[in-house]
């Protein structure tokens, strides 16, 4: 089918989607990092931005918070920038766990594979794969720029947050030496996970995450700068591994009842992409029992379900000035 859509309807169902989630109550705040149990958990932002640039952004759209696991995207990417789709599959997978994004687990089943650089141990396996290998500095450059390119402006490191972090991630400790052991770390292993660490504590803005969704929605050309940040063949990589984990455990549940690929992060955002057509982005920090934020999810449902779209429908979808 073809369904066309109007800027002024997208709006619409994003204002009403922004206002339908935020009388929501449930959920809690992460806090077993002690920096994220403090945040304002009230702050509630949606942004939506199309493919020509054009942005929809409705409350605390402009809070940098920690993109947290959401960052697992863009370096998924730079590491298929680095050495192609198949290096990573080949390297780290493309296997959805079914278990939490902190499993030990996980890696235990799959010994000879970290199953996917959406979770913490592919992540982590992934920041070790980056070039140049060796240079904590110019690997940490490499990481920034990418996000810097994807969003078409820069994240900021949110200092605080990367010690209390840095000071309580014993488990992921525990996952880089087990991925060590089996040959799946592929640089300094202390330094691999500092990296992962450091790029969790980013903060962004939903609107700075909703330029990036549409940047994978379009191809790997960022919008707002015009600049082809990735070649086209990755998109439609990075756009699988968000549709087969980007909500952990409860990724089927997800695509099942919202019909658009996203990943969270435990800081309270959801990143969406809609490939061709639009790229969503929400933040709330209380979140569900398996660490997704409870807004950021009735947000983009309630969008999604408003328009009539979804990635498994099989519509063309054209948006009209
Ligand atoms: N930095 C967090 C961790 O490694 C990220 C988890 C998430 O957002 O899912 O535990």
């Amino acid at each position: 089918m073809d369904i066309t859509l109007s800027k002024s309807r997208i709006e619409e169902a994003a204002r009403e989607a922004y206002s339908n989630a935020a009388s929501l109550t449930g959920g809690a705040n992460a806090d077993y990092i002690p920096f994220l149990a403090n945040i304002d958990p009230k702050l509630f932002g949606l942004s939506v931005m199309l493919p020509d640039g054009t942005a929809f952004n409705f409350g605390d759209t402009g809070y940098k918070f920690g993109i947290e696991s959401i960052s697992k995207v863009p370096t998924a990417i730079l590491a298929m920038r680095q050495h192609s789709p198949a290096g990573v599959l080949q390297k780290i997978g493309a296997d959805a766990t079914g278990l939490p994004f902190n499993s030990i687990f996980a890696i235990l089943l799959e010994n000879d594979h970290p199953s996917t650089p959406l979770v913490n141990a592919g992540a982590i396996s992934a920041c070790s794969m980056i070039d140049p290998k060796g240079d904590s500095d110019a690997k940490w450059k490499a990481i920034t720029d990418n996000i810097t390119d994807l969003c078409g402006s820069a994240p900021e490191l949110i200092d605080e947050l990367y010690k209390s972090e840095s000071a309580t991630n014993f488990n992921n400790r525990a996952i880089t030496w087990l991925l060590k052991n089996y040959d799946r770390i592929y640089d300094d292993p202390d330094m691999s996970l500092d990296l992962y660490t450091r790029q969790c504590s980013l903060g962004v803005t939903s609107a700075q995450l909703a330029a990036m969704a549409a940047t994978i929605a379009a191809g790997g050309v960022n919008p707002l700068t015009g600049r082809q940040v990735f070649s086209r063949e990755i998109a439609p990589k990075i756009t699988t591994l968000i549709a087969t984990v980007g909500f952990y455990q409860h990724t089927g549940d997800w695509l099942y009842t919202s019909g658009i690929p996203a990943k969270s992060g435990v800081g309270g955002g959801v990143l969406g992409v809609l490939p061709g057509v639009l790229g969503i982005a929400a933040f709330a920090p209380p979140l569900d029992s398996a660490g997704n934020s409870v807004k950021a999810q009735a947000a983009v449902k309630y969008f999604m379900q408003s328009l009539g779209l979804g990635v498994m429908n099989g519509d063309r979808v054209s948006i009209t000035g």
